[in-house]
């Protein structure tokens, strides 16, 4: 083994990214060390969907097959008027879609989709996992990078990677750009068993109903055992917060105006989970040195194209080439990660402003929206979605004969 690869970076934060991070690394031969602040290394939360950008990411990680057993893979994705409760439109996520993105379409409890990446982690051993350490104090000063804990533990490494999140402390030293922006929106969210489903509505489908300033979500999990229920809604209620229990009288007001089945999904719920959504302005230089961010540390973004986790999950393979290319000059590679990925993560970013938008329009906006989408096919659909499940060239390169000769397989068939 080359001696820089077994000088560990320090990853802070064990959330997805992080988790990604190491791993991407660890595939290349190098060793890290992770650094969480919850008293354990799991994640909150429900249901995540995984665009086929995200899978060109598990082939790179030898992660396709855990995924996949733990994956649904979706039939469609619709949209329908949550006032009308008529369907907008749909893109079929069958042979059509798979053979032109070449993976699939999927939907994933975040808590499953964290324990692949985990088990990964510690089936590694160039992996170091520490849970229970708050990091609140960097330094870079010494050719090095030291990162000190609350608890006043220091972990020292060859360069550090700041994949702390929203409220990213690392981001406060490398960008120093106070909090995130909140969006004024605010996400409820809960998983029902499905026996508490009503029958008509047990589908295979990522499909929400959209409008006015508020929107559902509606999905299975977990092989169908379970469905996903995102409800959002415009509120300036709240400045920030992340996590907390949902008021549900809030809820229904805000949905008052929305069409029977969305309002006898929402009652089906006793216990919701909020989250106040915030992201950024995208930024271009999210590296100082040997320190970087990575995920929604570097680019946080609202959840509208529902690619946050799939975001950072690139990122974790592009830094990882970039650390290999540029055989340990942390410096230069961080430089080279950030050049290679603030277009297209700023892209995500505003575009997901923009479907928000799309998704809550009122009036002549929504009359738009609903004559725009409703006229596309279903190539059309595609075609619009090529600039972000399509991968930047340069991170498929790594795929091994086997899975490409899978891939070519499945295009032809
Ligand atoms: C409602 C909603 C729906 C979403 N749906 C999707 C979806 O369908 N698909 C998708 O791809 N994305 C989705 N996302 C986005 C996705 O959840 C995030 O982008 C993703 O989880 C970011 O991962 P991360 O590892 O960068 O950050 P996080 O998941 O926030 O992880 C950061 C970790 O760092 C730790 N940490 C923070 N500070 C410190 C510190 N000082 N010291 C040590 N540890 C620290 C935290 O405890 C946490 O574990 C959604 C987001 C929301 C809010």
């Amino acid at each position: 083994m080359n001696n820089w690869k077994s000088e560990q970076v320090i990853i802070v934060g064990g959330g997805i990214g992080g988790l990604a991070a190491a791993l991407a690394l660890a595939r290349a031969g190098i060793a890290s060390q992770v650094v969480e602040q919850a008293a354990e290394l799991k994640e909150i939360g429900a249901g995540i969907q995984l665009g086929p950008n995200a899978f060109w990411m598990f082939e790179r990680l030898d992660l396709v097959a855990p995924i996949s057993a733990l994956a649904v893979f979706p039939d469609n994705l619709i949209m329908r008027d949550s006032i009308t409760g008529e369907e907008v439109t749909r893109i079929p996520l069958g042979a059509a879609f798979r053979k032109r993105f070449r993976q699939p379409y999927a939907l994933i409890h975040r808590a499953d989709l964290h324990r692949v990446l985990l088990d990964a982690c510690r089936a590694s051993s160039l992996i170091g996992l520490d849970a229970g350490q708050k990091v609140v104090g960097v330094d870079d000063k010494s050719g090095g990078v030291a990162v000190t804990t609350e608890s006043g533990k220091t972990y020292r490494g060859a360069a550090l990677i700041g994949a702390d999140g929203l409220w990213s402390t690392v981001r406060q030293i490398v960008v120093g750009d106070g909090k995130p922006k909140p969006a004024g929106h605010i996400t409820y969210r809960a998983v029902l068993p499905t026996a508490d489903v009503p029958q008509e509505y047990r589908w295979n489908d990522m499909a929400f109903w959209a409008g006015e300033k508020v929107h559902l979500v509606l999905y299975p999990l977990r092989t169908g055992e379970l469905y996903n229920l995102v409800a959002v809604f415009h509120s300036n209620r709240y400045e920030e917060g992340w996590d907390s229990y949902g008021d549900p009288a809030e809820l229904h007001e805000r949905f008052a105006q929305t069409c029977a089945p969305v309002r006898m999904l929402l009652d089906k719920i006793e216990s919701w989970r909020m989250w106040v959504l915030c992201d950024r302005p995208p930024i271009k230089d999210w590296s100082r040195g040997r320190i970087t961010l990575l995920g929604d540390a570097a680019h946080p973004m609202l959840q509208y194209l529902a690619q946050g986790a799939c975001m950072s999950i690139e990122d974790a393979v592009c830094l990882a080439d970039k650390v290999v290319a540029a055989e340990g000059d942390y410096a230069a590679a961080f430089l080279a990660y950030q050049q290679a990925r603030y277009l297209r993560t700023g892209r995500v970013q505003i575009m997901a402003r923009v479907y928000g938008e799309f998704y809550h329009a009122t009036g002549v906006a929504k009359e738009l929206r609903n004559m725009m989408l409703g006229s596309r096919t279903a190539d059309d659909a595609m075609a619009g979605m090529e600039w972000l499940y399509d991968v930047p060239k340069e991170l498929m390169q790594e795929i091994s004969p086997r899975a490409r000769g899978e891939i070519a397989r499945e295009a032809s068939a």
